[in-house]
């Protein structure tokens, strides 16, 4: 389950008091920041393990005081709608002071016809229950009303037990959101184009003394898979797995990049491991191949770790005074040193492979096994990166902080706007975003998004596969 709770109800009978009596916070965040418009706020419940919820602002157009009643007829449904999409349990409020509306009464029957886990809370009970009469609530035929007073706390201490007795105590060992953990043997795999070494890689990895692969290769699938086991830099030992692409025993060239992708695919290699080792060679530079093979792995969502092989040949280049080489359409030019060779070829790392954000660049040489450790070191680091989880009131605090900086740009005269978003998985990671037009995102932006999230969360390596959910 989700442990969303989200409050709904027509305006003014206190919902944003309710979600800070809830939240434990003094002021209300929607309406003390003038200018700032916020359609969805969350808070996560640490005590109780939920993330709850006020759907108050959604749905209105612009700070219009005088709504007609078909406008917030309206702006409830859009709410309300929201609510079921997202919510475990939806707190239904309504004034006890003033009696129920026609707008609760629309309300009720959108939450009676989803068959979501309704609790129906009765605000203003403020000191006379006289005063409350709960027999019209119970006619909405959501079950028990609960009174309470959102202004002076009471029944806080019920209405919180009654949440957690509806979505369930905080679980004891947090559920994993992802089929695997880092605890499993990490499953690697290379990638490249012919020729860039990623076979020679394999066979180093297979070859040292570090690691110890089984006599009887695994195979998942039709991939051949080889155990091995690496000290990290911790001293403890990792688990991995090597899914063979390139035919490590066979050594058999392929004659097309069509020919190697048909194979990649039948493999299913990407799809099956943690993290890809995405294979440059050190004297060819970033080309048009590289970039496709790269998009194989991003289209996945896969960790990339980026290995520029046959460092050596670079460096002993620069050791003779000699120039590498370097292909015309490289574009790494205009180097006097090995440091500033590596340094270039970073940029164009940058600039060509820009779609990978944040993704470890290892210069390495399969022939001298230079950097090799380091290659396992951030396959790892990735791994570990793959358990984070993203608390839901910081990941919307992140994403209104990108999209206030920069905002989005008009498709058509309107704007790409997110309302609320949550964390789904691991492995990849998945947010659902819950916005106005799916359609509304660019590429562009999606990628300002993914950066931005990276940066936050500390995800560097990791792509972000976004689940846009249209609400307008
Ligand atoms: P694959 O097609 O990507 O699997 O590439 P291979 O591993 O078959 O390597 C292609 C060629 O590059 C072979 O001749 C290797 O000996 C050579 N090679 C691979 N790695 C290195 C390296 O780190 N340094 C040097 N100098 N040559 C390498």
């Amino acid at each position: 389950m989700n442990r969303t709770v989200v409050i709904v109800g027509r305006p003014n009978v206190g919902k944003s008091r309710l979600f800070n009596r809830l939240a434990r916070k003094r002021i209300s965040i929607v309406h003390d920041q003038p200018g700032v418009t916020r359609d969805v706020i969350s808070a996560d419940i640490e005590d109780g393990g939920y993330t709850l919820l006020d759907t108050g602002g959604l749905g209105f157009k612009g700070d219009d005081g005088n709504l007609s009643l078909a406008a917030l007829t309206r702006a409830s449904e859009t709410q309300v709608d929201f609510a079921i999409e997202t919510a475990q349990l939806i707190l239904f409020v309504i004034d006890g002071l003033e009696g129920l509306t026609a707008l609760d009464m629309t309300i009720a029957r959108m939450l009676r016809k989803s068959k979501k886990d309704v609790l129906l809370v009765v605000n203003k009970a403020d000191f006379d229950d006289d005063k409350v009469d709960l027999a019209e609530a119970y006619r909405l035929g959501l079950g028990e009303p609960l009174r309470v007073s959102a202004e002076h706390g009471r029944s806080e201490s019920y209405l919180r037990e009654e949440i957690l007795k509806r979505i369930g105590t905080v679980p004891e060992v947090e559920e994993a959101t992802g089929p695997k953990t880092s605890a499993d043997p990490l499953c690697v795999c290379f990638i490249g184009r012919p020729n860039v070494g990623k076979s020679s890689l394999s066979n180093r990895l297979l070859r040292s003394d570090r690691l110890i692969v089984s006599d009887v290769p695994g195979t998942t699938r039709d991939a051949i898979s080889l155990p091995f086991e690496f000290k990290g830099r911790n001293g403890k030992m990792y688990p991995f797995r090597l899914i063979d692409t390139a035919g490590i025993k066979t050594q058999t060239k392929l004659a097309s990049p069509v020919e190697y992708f048909s194979r990649l695919r039948s493999l299913d290699a990407i799809k099956e491991t943690d993290v890809v080792f995405l294979v440059l060679d050190a004297i060819d530079g970033v080309t048009q191949q590289d970039k496709a093979i790269a998009g194989e792995a991003v289209k996945e969502r896969k960790p990339i770790v980026i290995v520029v092989n046959k460092w050596d040949v670079v460096r002993d280049a620069f050791k003779k005074g000699e120039d590498p080489n370097c292909a015309p359409e490289a574009a790494i030019h205009g180097f006097d040193s090995e440091r500033d060779y590596r340094k270039k070829y970073e940029r164009s790392i940058f600039d060509s492979l820009f779609f990978t954000p944040g993704a470890p660049v290892i210069f390495a040489s399969a022939m001298s096994g230079y950097e090799v450790d380091r290659m396992l070191n951030a396959a790892v680091q990735l791994n570990r990166i793959l358990d984070t989880k993203m608390p839901t009131a910081k990941l919307n605090k992140t994403i209104n902080y990108l999209t206030e900086r920069t905002p989005p740009p008009a498709i058509g005269g309107k704007r790409f706007r997110a309302y609320y978003a949550l964390q789904t998985g691991n492995r990849p990671f998945r947010i659902k975003i819950f916005c106005n037009r799916e359609e509304k995102l660019t590429e562009q932006y999606r990628r300002y998004l993914e950066a931005g999230l990276v940066d936050a969360f500390e995800l560097n390596g990791c792509p972000i596969y976004f689940e846009l959910v249209g609400k307008e």
